[in-house]
């Protein structure tokens, strides 16, 4: 078991990237804290855990909503009594070309994909310099390192979480916090869901596998960065995209 014991928040739990790393840290021995706005699916995450034998407990959190982030640090506290792990991988896209995107969707997206990330850093970055240890990984994305077509909004967030985890890594790694980011390319996962066939194609086609992520691969490195097998990796941003950005 490569987490035993860890606590670990992983934010936008519920679905996607965050349900298949909420799952592979509790196969792996961690403490999972299972954080969404979906309340059904978090449930179904939890049940999913312990029926492998894991640890999980779970809490509605908008990660806009500070008191309820408090809310949630201070019952996992109460719980097990530190915070080992944070995945920041909670978010969001409300896609429109410039001219055409509203106030309103560059808000949202930077609320939850940028603010979120700070909000539930911040709640947690205290507890983590008092047991002079932790991890935080924070979803960016490829679009944080090259932009995209219709994601001012996305893309002005994705870059930001990278601005965060070099200056975290920077502040906080000689505090024993490590903070890396990880860049998915274009993973099968209910966010792609409005997106037609022909769009999901030509993704495929673009990435020199062939084939999009499953989610499991993304979780796969989220449990490497976590892990002590990568004690000495800090303010890394690595991608993780069959090759698409070459
Ligand atoms: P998803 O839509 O499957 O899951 C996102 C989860 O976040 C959902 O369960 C949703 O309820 C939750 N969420 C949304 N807003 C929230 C909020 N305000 N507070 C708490 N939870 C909230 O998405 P996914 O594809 O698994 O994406 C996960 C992360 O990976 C996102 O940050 C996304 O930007 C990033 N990412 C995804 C891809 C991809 O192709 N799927 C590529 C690059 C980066």
């Amino acid at each position: 078991m490569r987490l035993s014991g860890k606590v670990t928040i992983v934010t936008g739990a519920a679905s996607g990237i965050g349900h298949a790393t909420a799952l592979r840290f509790g196969k792996e021995g961690a403490r999972v804290v299972v954080c969404d706005l979906n309340a059904a699916g978090i449930d179904a995450v939890v049940s999913e855990i312990l029926a492998a034998g894991g640890e999980a407990v779970g809490y509605v959190v908008n990660v806009t909503n500070k008191a309820q982030i408090a809310e949630m640090v201070a019952g996992v506290k109460a719980k097990w009594g530190r915070i080992d792990v944070l995945v920041n991988n909670a978010g969001i896209v409300a896609d429109a070309q410039l001219t055409k995107m509203t106030e309103e969707q560059f808000d949202r997206v930077i609320d939850i994909n940028l603010k979120g990330v700070y909000n539930c850093t911040r709640a947690v970055v205290d507890t983590m310099v008092e047991q002079a240890s932790g991890v935080i990984l924070n979803a960016s994305s490829v679009v944080g390192l090259y932009g995209n077509f219709g994601q001012t909004n996305y893309a002005a967030a994705k870059f930001g979480v990278i601005g965060f985890t070099k200056t975290w890594a920077k502040e906080l790694g000689k505090k024993g916090i490590r903070s890396n980011a990880v860049c998915p390319g274009f993973v099968a996962t209910p966010i792609l869901k409005d997106m037609p066939e022909k769009v999901i194609q030509a993704m495929e086609d673009k990435v020199p596998m062939r084939r999009l992520a499953q989610p499991e691969e993304i979780a796969s490195v989220y449990l490497f960065l976590a892990s002590d097998d990568a004690s000495y990796i800090n303010g890394a941003v690595l991608s993780v995209d069959g090759g698409l950005v070459i």
